[in-house]
């Protein structure tokens, strides 16, 4: 097995005794976290799950997702790890989109597991809280299941995740990341990133998204660190572990950090043990950095994206606090290019769209040849949508997007999916989203609505039909209503005009 599936009885074979996973005050070691994950290989495989096949992961930060993630591996078969933040619609798409046979979910989740059940007759539900309605329960399957060492063989070209992300045309869509896709991500991080088997990594952002996973979690676990899960990120939880765990590294969205900097206790916080904090997934802004450094820490900055495995660009602490506002360098093994809306490539310090290529980027998306095609050449590079200039020296700064998508909190908002569910109710003429700047999330979406005149509607009964239909975080902060939308003068909405008039 050359796959993610082999690290966990490589690591127990290194140092099986090292704390591998800390999670509420209990630890396993690394020969522990093995027996757990192959014990879970075999007892999916007892139940028909093989190689190919697509177990979904419904649920916040727990070990039980590494386990499922690492034993999916170990069985050659595909992880596909759900945002908690989807509507129940959204993701019921998602589980037929990638065509789950197994869903593991938390206790949270039970009502929406088996809601989705209904409609999926041939999901086999998988629960990580031990329960006593007959569903099936993780810790029981794990304990029931021999623990020896299932080997099988992966290959590096084998599809390890499918992460959904969002796009400007058509329903999400689901990114097929191989294991050398994630192997060559972890590589690029500790090429670019010292990272050590001393490490103690918080994992406070959700492991459902490339970021944090290929950014830490995953590069922490091929050294032999250990890794600390929380369910969700909370400010006084993080200063406690960070002070009781002696926390080394972290990474968070910007959202994240601004939050951490404005508590009561930041002052007095004991912050010693950091030696890295990374900020990735939107942009750091600038009086950010400068509030850290102040304290002497300092941020090492990503740019990426899931179908990256994220990494592309990388800033290193030493760096970012004389460019502020940059991006970085690529990753190590990876390159990037910048191309005019013509196929050139700018001049120095002139925007283009940012490609990048390399052995962490990903195929294709699953099952989609049109969006693939859109999407990647047929060279292997990946168009971004975002623009950004180079100097000079090779650092990159991103300066603005081609897509229509603004990030909310970290969490990328596409206004194509929320205006089309928008013109799904029958009052709705006519609908533009955008994303306007936000102190606390970075951006917030604003939508412009006509209502017909036969059928009117009240904002608040269109909030409540976009949130019945997508996760909370894309439902629009504000939504007015306007007699017309401002169009430019080809006739497309002016989006400019409503970030304006609306903003
Ligand atoms: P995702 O779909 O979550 O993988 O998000 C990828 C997108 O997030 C990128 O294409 C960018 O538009 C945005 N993004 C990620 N990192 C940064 C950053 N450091 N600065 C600005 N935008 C970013
Ligand atoms: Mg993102």
């Amino acid at each position: 097995n050359q796959g993610l599936g082999s690290w966990p009885v490589r690591r127990a074979r290194a140092t099986p005794d090292k704390a591998a996973v800390i999670h509420r005050g209990g630890t396993r070691t690394y020969r522990e976290w093995c027996g757990r994950v192959h014990a879970l290989a075999n007892g999916l495989h007892q139940r028909g799950v093989g190689r190919g096949d697509r177990i979904a992961y419904l649920g916040p930060n727990h070990p039980a997702l590494l386990e499922t993630l690492f034993a999916a591996g170990t069985l050659g078969a595909v992880f596909v790890p759900l945002n908690t933040r989807l509507a129940a619609a959204e993701l019921t798409f998602t589980l037929h989109d990638c065509g789950a046979e197994v869903l593991v979910h938390d206790g949270r989740h039970t009502e929406t597991a088996r809601s989705l059940r209904e409609r999926i007759p041939e999901l086999l539900l998988i629960t990580t809280t031990e329960d006593n309605s007959g569903e099936e329960d993780l810790e029981t399957l794990i304990s029931a299941a021999p623990s020896d060492f299932r080997d099988e063989p992966v290959a590096p070209e084998e599809t390890a995740l499918v992460l959904y992300t969002s796009g400007t045309t058509g329903r999400p869509k689901g990114a097929r990341m191989s294991h050398g896709n994630a192997i060559w991500n972890a590589l690029n991080v500790l090429v670019d990133v010292d990272i050590t088997s001393t490490e103690v990594t918080l994992l406070n952002a959700p492991l459902f998204h490339s970021a944090a996973l290929g950014m830490t979690c995953l590069p922490t676990l091929l050294k032999g660190g250990t890794v600390v899960l929380e369910e969700r990120f909370d400010v006084d939880t993080t200063f406690d572990l960070i002070e009781r765990l002696r926390i080394t590294l972290m990474f968070g969205v910007p959202t994240m950090f601004d939050a951490l900097s404005r508590a009561a206790r930041w002052p007095d916080a004991d912050l010693s043990s950091l030696r890295f904090l990374l900020c990735g997934g939107a942009p750091v802004p600038a009086e950010l950095i400068r509030r850290y450094s102040a304290r002497g820490l300092a941020f090492m900055q990503g740019y990426g994206m899931t179908e990256a495995s994220p990494g592309v660009l990388l800033l290193s602490a030493a760096e970012s606090a004389e460019r502020i506002g940059y991006a970085g360098k690529p990753a190590f093994f990876s390159d990037v290019r910048l191309e005019r809306t013509d196929g050139t490539t700018p001049s120095v310090g002139e925007p283009g769209e940012i490609l990048v290529t390399g052995p962490n980027v990903v195929a294709g998306y699953w099952q989609r040849p049109a969006d693939t095609a859109n999407a990647f050449t047929e060279d292997g590079w990946f168009r971004s949508g975002d623009l950004a200039t180079v100097d000079e020296a090779g650092f990159h700064r991103i300066v603005g997007r081609i897509k229509d998508m603004f990030i909310s909190g970290g969490e990328n908002v596409y206004p194509a999916e929320i205006e089309s569910v928008l013109h799904e109710h029958p009052a709705v003429v006519e609908a533009a989203v955008v994303g306007v700047p936000d102190p606390v999330w970075g951006e917030v979406g604003r939508a412009a609505v006509v209502v017909g005149t036969e059928r009117p509607a009240e904002t608040g009964e269109l909030a409540e039909f976009i949130a019945e239909r997508l996760g909370g975080y894309k439902v629009p902060k504000r939504i007015d209503l306007v007699d017309e939308l401002p169009r430019g003068a080809t006739g497309k909405v002016d989006k400019q005009a409503i970030r304006r008039a609306h903003g």
